[in-house]
C-alpha cells in the first residue's frame, strides 16, 4: 500500500491539527506519552486493539515458520522476559498500574534470515526475526532492540498510529465498523501500523518523532533489564551498514538517518545510566 505526496501533506495538516485540538481542549481521545509527555491521539479503544493483536499474532504464527535453535529461542525469552519486567517495573512507577493487566508477554523467534526486523503488538506480543541477530549479536544487543519495540508499546504509538490510518484510509470509521465492512483492509493497516506486514511501502508521519521516543524509553527499559544502554551505540553502527540494502518493516524503513538517532542516542544515555546502575545493586 502507497500514499502519494498529496496525502503525506494532508497527513502532516492532520497531526498539526491533532496537536493542536489535543493541547487546546485537552481532549478525551488524546493520551499523555510516557517520558516525553507528548500528548497523541487515541481513538481505538485499547480493547478492541487487544482482541486484534490476538487474532493477527496467532495468524503471523502460523504463517511463519518459528526457530527451533533452542539456543536462540531462549535467548529471546529471556531478555524478552527481563525487557517486560522492566516495563512493568516502569508502568507501575508513572502511575500507570492499571495498564499492567493488559500485557500478556510472548516472544517468539521466526527463522527468517532476510528479515532485519522486530515488532510488539498491543498487550506484549513480540516477534523478532533471525535476520536482526547479526546485527544484535550478543544480548544487550537484542536488550536495544526489544527495548525499543517495547517502548512503541509503552507509549501507545500504534494506537496513535491506527487512529490517523483509520481516519486517513477509511473516512474515520470505528475500527470496530472497519473490520466488519472491510475485513481484509482492516486487517492490512493493523500490520503496517504494528510493522508487521511483509512489505510496508507506506509512509505514516509521527514516525521520526516515534522512533526517537522509543530509542528514548528503550534505552531506559533496557537498562532497568540490568543491560547497559550503552551498547546501544555500537548496535546502531551495526545496523548503519545495512542501510542502502533493502529495507523491511518497522526496523528500517521507517527509522530516522543514523547518524542523527545515535546523535540523539548519546545525549539520553545518561538519563537512563542510573538505572542500569541500580540494577547492578
Ligand atoms: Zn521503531
Amino acid at each position: 500500500m502507497s500514499v502519494g505526496k498529496h496525502q503525506i501533506y494532508e497527513r502532516r495538516a492532520l497531526g498539526g491539527l491533532v496537536a493542536a485540538i489535543c493541547l487546546l481542549l485537552q481532549f478525551q481521545g488524546c493520551a499523555e506519552v510516557p517520558i516525553t509527555h507528548r500528548k497523541g491521539l487515541h481513538l481505538v479503544p485499547e480493547t478492541e486493539l487487544l482482541n486484534m493483536s490476538l487474532q493477527q499474532y496467532d495468524e503471523v504464527l502460523k504463517k511463519s515458520k518459528l526457530s527451533s535453535d533452542t539456543h536462540k529461542v531462549e535467548m529471546v525469552r529471556r531478555t524478552g522476559n527481563r525487557i517486560a519486567k522492566a516495563a512493568e517495573g516502569f508502568l507501575a512507577e508513572s502511575g500507570q498500574q492499571d495498564k499492567i493487566k493488559n500485557y500478556k508477554w510472548k516472544f517468539n523467534l521466526v527463522e527468517d534470515d532476510k528479515t532485519v526486523n522486530a515488532w510488539v503488538m498491543p498487550g506484549g506480543k513480540a516477534a523478532v526475526y533471525t535476520g536482526i541477530l547479526s546485527y544484535t549479536q550478543n544480548e544487550a544487543g537484542l536488550a536495544v532492540v526489544l527495548g525499543h519495540e517495547v517502548a512503541h508499546a509503552l507509549a501507545d504509538h500504534g494506537n496513535e498510529r491506527m487512529s490517523e490510518a483509520l481516519i486517513a484510509n477509511m473516512g474515520g470509521m470505528a475500527l470496530s465498523v472497519a473490520l466488519t465492512r472491510q475485513p481484509q483492509q482492516t486487517q492490512q493497516l493493523f500490520m503496517t501500523v504494528y510493522g508487521a506486514g511483509a512489505n510496508v511501502g507506506f509512509l505514516l508521519p509521527y514516525s521520526r518523532l516515534h522512533e526517537s521516543e522509543a530509542d528514548r524509553i528503550g534505552l531506559t527499559l533496557m537498562a532497568r533489564a540490568g543491560y547497559d544502554p550503552r551498547e546501544a551505540i555500537p548496535f546502531w553502527e551495526r545496523m548503519s551498514k545495512q542501510e542502502g540494502k533493502s529495507r523491511p518493516p518497522e526496523f528500517l524503513s521507517t527509522h530516522p538517518a543514523t547518524e542523527t538517532r545515535i546523535a540523539d542516542i548519546k545525549k539520553y544515555i545518561p538519563e537512563a545510566l542510573p538505572y542500569y546502575d541500580k540494577s547492578k545493586k
